[in-house]
């Protein structure tokens, strides 16, 4: 989706109606957009508006196998300045690390209204029996939070694989859903933070391998019938790439 006509003139009519204010980022429920950009962001700013910047270009990382993510801290450093600037490429943006109106329509244009993203549904991530983010290790809240930042990274990794589609076999479990498949007691579904991946047509160790440059935190082994990747270094665990770097 890109941005409507009607949707940037009443940004600009915001803007202009703003001037002199600080104005907040909005998160607009059931509007044709989720997310309104007030201001062009660039490194040395800070804001909320940098957070959910940093969530959406978390997943280009970095440009070969490395264990780094974006921080989403609010924070426009050096990090994210790199981000962007992958993104921008990615997309046949200007290449400037600004996140003005062309960048962030890119971005906008990766969304869907209900919060989730162009390729993904929170229904890819809910758990498998209830249809709720709800019975985890965290509130359902965390949870879809965590799946919605989990489906930008995949957005990357996606565009990473030339556009291959991705399936999710399994997002978010509950504790009761985990133990019942035999998950680990402490597996990052229970945050909603971890997904199981199958890509048709696309090795897993290749998935792996791009999945590197995405700022996935945990990478299970190669050598099975899906990809596990998830963000475990988001919630202060230690980086595990099971076949190390590949
Ligand atoms: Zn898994």
């Amino acid at each position: 989706m890109n941005l409507s006509m009607s949707r940037r003139a009443m940004l600009r009519g915001a803007l202009v109606a703003g001037a002199g204010a600080v104005l907040a980022p909005t998160l607009l429920a059931g509007t044709a957009q989720a997310y309104t950009w007030s201001r062009t962001l660039k490194q040395g700013m800070n804001g909320a508006d940098v957070t959910e910047l940093q969530i959406r270009v978390a997943g280009w990382a970095a440009s070969s196998a490395s264990q780094t993510r974006v921080s989403v801290d609010g924070d426009f450093g050096p990090g994210t300045d790199a981000a962007v600037k992958r993104f921008q490429a990615a997309y046949g943006l200007l290449v400037d690390g600004e996140v003005g109106a062309n960048t962030q329509a890119k971005l906008n244009s990766l969304e869907q209204s209900d919060g989730s993203t162009t390729h993904f549904n929170f229904s890819d991530f809910t758990d498998r029996v209830s249809g709720t983010f709800n019975g985890g290790k965290v509130s359902a809240a965390t949870a879809k939070e965590n799946a919605r930042r989990c489906m930008y990274k995949l957005e990357a990794l996606r565009k990473k694989l030339g556009d291959k589609p991705i399936t999710v076999n399994s997002g978010f479990r509950s504790i009761q859903h985990n133990a019942d498949i035999g998950g680990a007691s402490d597996s990052m579904h229970l945050y909603g933070t971890a997904a199981d991946l199958d890509v048709p047509g696309v090795a897993n160790k290749t998935v792996y391998e791009k999945a590197e440059t995405c700022g996935f935190s945990g990478l299970e082994t190669y050598n099975t019938d899906h990809q596990h990747v998830d963000s475990r270094a988001d919630l202060g665990r230690a980086w595990w790439w099971e076949n190390g770097t590949v």
